[in-house]
């Protein structure tokens, strides 16, 4: 079969995966590989076949819009491909570069034979899906690698370096130059062999451990809660070590189908693609290229400034720190070193790079240093005042064409854009504390802001390592306007029967990170209080209104760094500990408000308090203040610690059914009154049997 991906040279037949973008092995590709094997078999010119990857990697893995349906396991499927090369007389050599990733390894592993070039990152991320490796990859790593190093790869899915596969066995040579002529040269060598080696036919080299798998269960159980796949990995993993290959792979595939019908992994993948479809802005002509960002100046050095500073340190871009006072501009630095150094102590970052991040941070309380800046972010105090003075002084020293962006957590962006003569190089980028660690970052687009100012923002956000998500202006945007909805649904449970604890406990089993009252305590309850003060005036006074949160704020209890809060904390402790003053306290406010107090069930408070979340997440749609249902999930699981393998509030919503989430809506109002208003979208796709992710 002739073709651009197969050639005869020097008596070795060379095959191309190619399928752009990944070379995802999808059901072409196979067929194509398949005929080209054929071929090679065929020939008596070739005495050795070598496999490699067309573009800039070798195999991205599976397709994954093609899991759950037919064409996932049409023949010749991958396993029927890897029987046919461990029957080959001929040698047949995976020949590594960019990455091999997921069914791409798990291919790789059934040829006899893997070159990868210094660079390659070799993996199996299945449980980052939800999902196990289901091509082998759970069979035959053992096998090549041992059980302990598959339980690394397999059950973290984090990938490992060309080097790190040589020593591991997982491959048999490391090419520090080009590949081809490698592998060509690889091949020539192996051709002679009269046998090749076969990963099926190894036995796995268990741990001398004998407690070996029993620990890494309750190790996983414990670690990865309320995930099937990770231990799911584990006992496909030990099955490499107790049964014979093809019962392990009959397990295998068994334990892969449960998990692929599972509403994890269907969640999972669903967050998975959610990341792709953020990317996408419609409206915005593909020809909008985003402006290159050299230099980037952070005004503010507090907790947020410092943050932010340092993650673009980290990924390489100069920053300019500018301050007010000196005395914050020095707690910052040393915040920004201290963070670096803890890094280093951990052993996952060198001492000279962290140097050299540290040193990309010029600090300065001369405002004129950022005249030259392509982008500047303002960290400053939470205050309309303020913000609008800075920018008005932005607007006259920086250079023109600076994006200017403000981080505030929920003031009017269009208001602060307004301070300037250039409105459209306005934007909001909201950042998550801690901002060098979290990824989730809210791209405010403002009513003026210019599509190139937006795409540069989400660029280089991207450039970063992290994750930006488009939202429009709004009171708190998408995160801080939901879980202000949440909140009030949290106090109010205390006021009608159940303690923190309770409710806490039962948001995490849901599998929330952190209860509502424990991360309060944790983010401090100070500024709410201040907030809600500022806001007493304007309040509807015929609307319910807690007064839980404010008398224990009055009582000076501000949450962790006072030592109480909604909990009392022991001195050095960060266990919240269920203080009965704050249980007398919420009776009080109860029996003031004149409301009778009952049990409440753990499933009430799920249903409150993410319902909550889902009828504003659908108002928030409906407005156009979020593009899509599956950008808000993004913004709830990485920046608010909902559960991944839920999926996101909305798509939580879609597996319970949005008819039943509707009804109970209804119910709350009914109970509750005009808080539970439902958003007209979710009455529509309930009425209409449909989804917030196929709304049409
Ligand atoms: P912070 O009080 O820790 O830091 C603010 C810093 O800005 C102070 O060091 C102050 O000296 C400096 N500053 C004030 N006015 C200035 C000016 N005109 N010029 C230069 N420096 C000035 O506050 P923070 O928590 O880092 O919050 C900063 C902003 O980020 C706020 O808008 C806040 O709403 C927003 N934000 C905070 C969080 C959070 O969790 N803390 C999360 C997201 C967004």
């Amino acid at each position: 079969m002739a073709s651009e991906n197969y050639s005869v040279q020097g008596g070795t037949a060379v095959i191309y995966l190619n399928n752009p973008p990944v070379n995802g092995m999808g059901h072409a590709l196979r067929e194509e590989l398949a005929a080209h094997l054929d071929t090679a078999w065929a020939d008596p010119n070739v005495d050795a076949i070598v496999i490699t990857g067309a573009g800039k990697l070798f195999c991205g893995g599976a397709d994954i819009k093609a899991f759950n349906t037919p064409a996932s396991r049409a023949e010749p499927s991958s396993r029927t491909i890897v029987r046919r090369i461990e029957e080959s007389a001929k040698p047949v050599i995976a020949a590594i570069h960019g990455s091999a990733l997921g069914l791409g390894l798990e291919f790789a592993m059934g040829c006899h034979y893997r070159i990868a070039q210094r660079g390659a990152r070799l993996g199996l991320p299945e449980v980052k899906l939800g999902l196990l490796p289901g091509g082998g990859g759970t069979q035959r790593l053992p096998r090549l690698a041992g059980v302990e190093a598959a339980v690394k790869m397999i059950v973290e899915g984090n990938p490992v370096s060309a080097d790190e596969a040589l020593a591991m066995g997982l491959a048999d040579e490391v090419a520090a130059g080009e590949l081809l002529p490698a592998a060509l040269d690889f091949a020539r060598r192996v051709a002679k062999g009269a046998t090749h080696p076969v990963a099926s036919q190894r036995q796995a080299k268990v741990p001398a451990d004998a407690n070996f798998f029993e620990a890494q269960r309750q190790r996983i159980a414990k670690s990865k809660r309320g995930q099937p796949a990770p231990l799911e990995c584990l006992a496909c993993i030990e099955a490499a070590t107790t049964m014979p290959f093809d019962e392990g792979m009959k397990f295998e595939r068994e334990r892969f189908d449960v998990l692929v019908n599972g509403t994890e992994s269907k969640a999972m993948r669903h967050l998975f693609l959610a990341e792709r479809a953020a990317a996408k802005i419609p409206g915005i002509p593909a020809d909008v290229a985003p402006a290159k960002i050299a230099k980037v100046a952070v005004i503010g050095a507090g907790t947020m400034g410092s943050g932010i500073a340092m993650s673009f340190a980290s990924a390489g871009i100069p920053v300019i720190l500018f301050e007010a006072r000196d005395e914050a501009l020095q707690r910052g630095l040393a915040t920004i070193r201290r963070n670096y150094e803890g890094t280093v102590s951990k052993g996952k970052l060198k001492q000279e790079e962290a140097e050299a991040r540290i040193a990309r941070i010029e600090t300065t309380l001369d405002m004129a240093r950022m005249a030259d800046a392509d982008l500047v972010i303002e960290a400053v105090f939470e205050d309309m005042a303020v913000k609008r003075d800075l920018f008005a002084k932005l607007d006259a020293l920086c250079k023109p064409g600076a994006v200017l962006a403000t981080n505030t957590s929920r003031l009017d962006v269009n208001e602060i854009a307004a301070a300037t003569s250039r409105p459209q190089s306005v934007i909001g980028l909201h950042y998550f504390s801690p901002a060098n660690v979290m990824r989730l970052v809210e791209v405010v687009r403002g009513a003026a802001t210019s599509p190139e100012v937006v795409v540069t923002s989400m660029n280089v956000v991207r450039q970063t390592g992290k994750l930006p998500v488009l939202v429009g202006v709004c009171d708190g945007f998408v995160g801080n306007r939901m879980v202000a909805q949440y909140a009030r649904e949290a106090e109010f449970l205390l006021e009608e029967g159940a303690t923190p604890a309770q409710v806490d406990g039962a948001l995490q089993k849901f599998g929330l990170a952190m209860g509502r009252f424990a991360m309060a305590d944790l983010a401090g309850l100070d500024i709410g209080w201040a907030g809600r003060k500022r806001l007493a005036p304007t309040r509807p006074q015929h609307l319910r209104y807690s007064k839980v949160a404010d008398r224990i704020c009055e009582m000076g209890r501000f949450g962790q760094k006072t030592g109480a809060g909604f909990y009392r904390y022991e001195a050095g402790s960060r266990t919240p500990l269920p203080d009965p003053i704050v249980n007398d306290l919420i009776i009080e406010c109860a029996r003031e408000a004149g409301i009778e107090r009952r049990t409440i069930t753990d499933e009430e408070i799920v249903e409150r308090t993410i319902y909550a979340l889902v009828n504003e997440g659908a108002k928030i749609l409906e407005e156009g203040i979020a593009q899509r249902a599956s950008d808000i999930d993004l913004i709830y699981v990485n920046g608010y610690g909902f559960p991944a393998w839920r999926g996101g509030p909305m798509f939580y919503a879609d597996t319970v059914g949005l008819d039943k989430v509707y009804a109970r809506v209804l119910e709350f109002e009914r109970q509750h009154g005009e808080f539970w208003k439902p958003a007209p979208l979710l009455k529509r796709l309930a009425e209409s049997g449909k989804t917030f992710a196929k709304p049409e």
